[in-house]
């Protein structure tokens, strides 16, 4: 695996294989890599001939400076995870080679607002969130221009923003979405869970219960939305440690909230753990009943 740290030499790479008509996939991160990041670099070998991971801890889509600022950092071993995973290309930028016309409130570089997909859910309880991430992710495709481009499900909101942005403005990538990954008690791989104490860990348990609850409330017949929430919000209540932010049934495309389930939706979910704040989903698809 290469590492690249500034675009130029990034760019001179990636021009030579295109010139080989290597078809080029982008993984972009955040660093701190977990077997949820090790998935998506597999589904990209799987649609590339070459896989680009970035790893850059985009401090535009952080509204909260602490949370920046506790954001698990591990360079080194993510190179090392990230090579014997298979990565070709490791991308791993400053913030001024991502942003050199600065990124505080002063500064005149404009940015992407990101589309109607970035309303409700994470988009309300984090302002300027979508606006932070579609602009970064808007900055790679431009540096990469990759062919595809991998996003996974886990941040089921951020993927609807990225389809959006990539359709509206053209971008003309395909964007492949990668399921859900989850360790073994049900909990969903996130960089932020090494944050966690080990009673907040065990308390998170609740959070995939309640999802798989829901589903199986739906499995067995349960269309009504409000019914599949209040059976969550009594199973998360059985923990002090757990504050949910949000919890709600909405459409798979669009992400409006849903009261009559149909046939599919995606529950969404977002929660504080002590002071760490968690996302989670599930999909319910009457198709998937046995
Ligand atoms: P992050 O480093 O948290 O910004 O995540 C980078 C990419 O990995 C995003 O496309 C995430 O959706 C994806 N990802 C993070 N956690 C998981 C997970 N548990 N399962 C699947 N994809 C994940």
């Amino acid at each position: 695996m290469d590492l690249y740290n500034t675009k130029a030499e990034l760019s001179a790479r990636l021009t030579a294989e295109n010139r080989k008509g290597r078809r080029i996939a982008l993984v972009p991160t955040m660093g701190a890599l977990h077997a949820g990041h090790l998935s998506l670099i597999q589904i990209a070998k799987q649609h590339a001939d070459l896989v680009v991971m970035s790893l850059f801890v985009n401090p535009k889509q952080f509204n909260s400076g602490d949370d920046f600022k506790n954001y698990p950092r591990s360079v080194e071993q993510d190179a090392a995870m990230a090579a014997a995973a298979g990565v070709d290309l490791m991308f791993a930028p400053s913030t001024e080679q991502i942003y050199p016309s600065g990124i505080g409130s002063g500064s005149e570089a404009p940015q992407v607002t990101a589309g109607s997909a970035s309303r409700g859910l994470c988009g309300a309880g984090r302002p300027g969130h979508f606006d932070g991430v579609a602009t970064v992710v808007a900055i790679l495709f431009n540096i990469v221009r990759p062919d595809c481009a991998v996003f996974g499900e886990k941040d089921y909101q951020q993927l609807k923003v990225i389809e959006q942005l990539n359709r509206v403005l053209h971008f003309d990538i395909e964007i492949i979405p990668a399921p859900l990954v989850r360790d073994q008690d049900g909990i969903a791989f996130s960089s932020r869970n090494a944050r966690l104490a080990p009673a907040e860990r065990e308390a998170l348990q609740l959070l995939p219960r309640a999802l798989f609850k829901a589903r199986e409330l739906f499995w067995a017949g349960e269309r009504n939305s409000a019914t599949l929430i209040s059976a969550m919000q009594a199973t998360l209540a059985s923990s002090p440690l757990l504050r949910p932010e949000y919890l709600e049934v909405v459409d798979t495309e669009l992400l409006e909230r849903i009261e009559k389930i149909q046939d599919r939706a995606q529950v969404m979910a977002a929660l504080w753990c002590g002071a760490v704040r968690l996302i989670d989903n599930i999909r319910l698809d009457a198709g998937e009943i046995i």
